[in-house]
């Protein structure tokens, strides 16, 4: 067994140091920022591959993930739950690569299309209110002895001697790993309160996609998808399109109040990078970040995959 100092405590960090943690390593984790204070913190946090590749992992990851999520459901104080999700289209035909990953997943016949779109498919995925699916996270490390320290590394090396480094910084890798290939896609998403959807509604037929998620306690809205910019703050001319997009789409959204605007940068590579290194030091590192925008999509299938790189490698 290891001892292993797992970066980050996003939802990559977290399902990593949980993972291995049940393999019987002995972790603990380095972060920078709180865990509510994350990109994490800030996703819509629905089960659907989005902006990370390559696809053929990304597809193996995503199916891992899907199945411990609806496990992880099935306890209400996750804060993950099932949920009827219909997303559409503006070609009849779409190829959509990840389907396979989901059992539940059907083509809507062509009068149950929603106009003026041309082919939609309805399916149940988990949806993760990260309010409380990252507190939730936290405890049940903490509960097995885990250690969460804040603290920002400025090179790899700092890590203890002795210990597997699994890095899990996302955006942070940029500087850490002077990754410049990490980069980021600006979200922005409004919370709302006051009205209820019975259904998620996804389209990401438009520049910036348009969706509408059901939360246990609020309804999650957006969003906006750019590329290289930096903002963390609110852009209003984003919030007042988002608003627009909602209202359009789902009327009766013009009675909920919005109750916050949050942004995050999803941490984009042109490929996930999870891949071991060991440093001209000798000290031994799995890399496991550029996540895009499937972070919760992805984790659970890349911590298992790191599990694995630790075990095969460890000694
Ligand atoms: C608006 C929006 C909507 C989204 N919706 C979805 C969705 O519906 N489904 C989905 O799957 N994904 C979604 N995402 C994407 C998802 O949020 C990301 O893929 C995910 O959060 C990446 O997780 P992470 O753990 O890699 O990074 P982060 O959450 O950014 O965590 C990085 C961690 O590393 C730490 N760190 C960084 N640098 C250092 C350092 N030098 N030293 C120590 N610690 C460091 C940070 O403090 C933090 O703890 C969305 C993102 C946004 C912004």
């Amino acid at each position: 067994m290891a001892d292993v100092l797992v970066l980050g405590a996003g939802i990559l960090g977290l399902s990593c140091a949980i993972t291995l943690q049940e393999r019987g390593h002995r972790v603990q984790i380095w972060t920078r920022d709180d865990p509510l204070q994350t990109t994490s913190a800030v996703a819509a946090a629905i089960w659907l591959p989005y902006l990370a590749e390559p696809r053929a992992r990304v597809l193996g990851w995503s199916a891992t993930t899907f199945a411990t999520l609806l496990r992880q459901a099935e306890d209400p104080a996750s804060g993950v739950r099932s949920v009827r999700t219909i997303e559409v289209y503006d070609h009849s035909d779409p190829e959509v690569w990840w389907l396979s990953a989901v059992p539940s997943a059907r083509r809507l016949p062509a009068d149950e299309v929603p106009a003026p779109f041309h082919s939609a498919i309805e399916l149940t995925v988990p949806l993760c209110d990260t309010t409380r699916y990252l507190p939730w996270l936290v405890a049940r490390f903490a509960a097995a002895g885990g250690r969460i320290e804040r603290r920002e590394v400025h090179q790899l090396d700092e890590t203890p001697a002795g210990h597997v480094t699994v890095n899990c910084t996302g955006l942070g890798a940029r500087t850490l790993c002077q990754d410049t290939s990490v980069r980021p896609v600006r979200g922005q998403v409004l919370k709302l309160r006051g009205v209820r959807l019975d259904h998620a509604w996804i389209d990401d037929t438009t520049e910036n996609p348009i969706y509408m998620l059901p939360r246990i306690d609020d309804l999650v809205v957006g969003g906006t998808a750019q590329r290289d910019s930096e903002n963390l703050r609110e852009d209003p001319a984003d919030t007042a399109r988002i608003l627009a997009d909602a209202h359009r789409r789902f009327p009766q959204l013009r009675g909920a109040h919005v109750t916050a605007v949050a942004v995050g940068l999803r941490p984009y590579r042109d490929a996930i990078r999870l891949e071991p290194e060991v440093l001209p030091s000798g000290r031994r590192v799995v890399h496991n970040y550029g996540h895009g925008g499937s972070g919760f999509t992805l984790a659970w299938g890349c911590a298992d995959e790191v599990a694995q790189i630790l075990d095969s490698t460890a000694g």
